[in-house]
């Protein structure tokens, strides 16, 4: 089964993701995931998104696609694909559809999590990740355990992205709006569109997206 999630930075896409990854054997692509890794090991491309990332813009249509197709054409098994963070704009979700079609896929559900403004701009100015295996903390509602150890791999380090901050989130939310939101239309009119209420807490969103996927 393969899944887009969709909704604005902070709506919990990458935790949900990584749930699904953990209990189905699916595998999470989130182009943001790829870009901050060509950014931190320095490649050239990596060098050509650093900026557009820090200001909070999208990347080109072209280096995010050319991203999900070398990811689609590794044939290991698994559980299927939860494509996190892309398509982003109309001509991803064109292409997205092409790529699938090409490697004899479909795309069995669109998850929408909704979630308000205020509420996205607390999570993403207090959310800090596990260096090591990505656990997503928050320092309101789920801090860094006191003996700074974290709690699902028991690694010491711990990170913020240079982009969650009020600066770049304001791009960020109208990049979404201006771009991305349109896709909620696209993916309700061929008939492949879920929303889920993004704003419940980690487990009942879980609950909700399970029952998507189980229908
Ligand atoms: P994310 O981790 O999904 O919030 O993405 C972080 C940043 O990477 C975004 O603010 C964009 O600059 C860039 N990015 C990630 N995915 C895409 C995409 N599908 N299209 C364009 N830019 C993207």
């Amino acid at each position: 089964m393969n899944i887009i999630l969709l909704g604005p930075p902070g709506a919990g896409k990458g935790t949900q993701a990584r749930h699904l990854v953990e209990t189905r054997g699916m595998v999470q692509l989130s182009t943001g995931d790829m870009l901050r890794e060509a950014k931190d090991s320095g490649t050239e491309m990596g060098n050509i998104v650093a900026d557009v990332m820090a200001r909070g813009a999208l990347v080109t249509d072209e280096i995010v696609i050319g991203l999900i197709r070398e990811k689609l054409a590794d044939k290991t098994e698994h559980g299927g694909f939860i494509f996190d963070g892309f398509p982003r704009t109309l001509p991803q979700a064109d292409a997205l559809g092409a790529l699938m079609e090409a490697e004899g896929q479909s795309l069995d559900a669109v998850i929408e999590m909704r979630v308000d403004d205020e509420a996205l701009v607390d999570r993403i100015t207090a959310r800090s990740t596990c260096g090591s295996c990505g656990e997503v903390y928050n320092d309101n509602t789920k801090p860094i355990p006191a003996d700074g150890k974290c709690t699902s791999c028991g690694g010491t380090e711990f990170k913020r992205r240079a982009d969650d901050n009020e600066e770049s989130l304001k791009n960020r939310l109208m990049a979404y709006y201006k771009q991305t939101s349109p896709l909620i239309g696209y993916y309700y009119a061929k008939g492949m569109l879920s929303s889920v209420n993004g704003l419940g807490t980690m487990e009942a969103v879980q609950v909700d997206i399970a029952a998507v996927l189980d229908r």
